[in-house]
């Protein structure tokens, strides 16, 4: 059993709507509903930071803090593939490639 906030009269748990006042009972609780993704630090988010390393990076920068074992697996994987394609032009300028740029 519970009370409404508004008027403080009984009503039972699973009311949306006080049936004295009409006051919302379950405002809160519902616009507060989460998707529950595991945070786990999952493969594909690590996967999409490397395909997308912008991605990657806008990913960490927005789930830092409610995912930030996903977040920080994006942004390892957009480093990585960040860190390969910088690898991969010092090798094309090293071996005289970079010329025809
Ligand atoms: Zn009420």
């Amino acid at each position: 059993m519970n009370f409404c906030p508004h008027c403080g009269e009984r009503v039972n748990s699973d009311q949306d709507v006080c049936l004295n006042c009409g006051a919302m009972l379950k405002n809160r609780s519902t616009s507060t509903t989460h998707t529950h993704v595991k945070d786990v630090g999952g493969f594909g988010w690590g996967f999409l930071g490397f395909m997308i390393p912008i991605a990657g990076i806008i990913i960490y920068a927005l789930m830092k803090d409610t995912q930030p074992l996903n977040a920080s697996a994006a942004l390892k994987g957009a480093l990585i593939s960040i860190g390969i394609s910088v690898l991969f032009y010092i090798i094309i300028a090293a071996t005289g490639f970079g010329l025809y740029y």
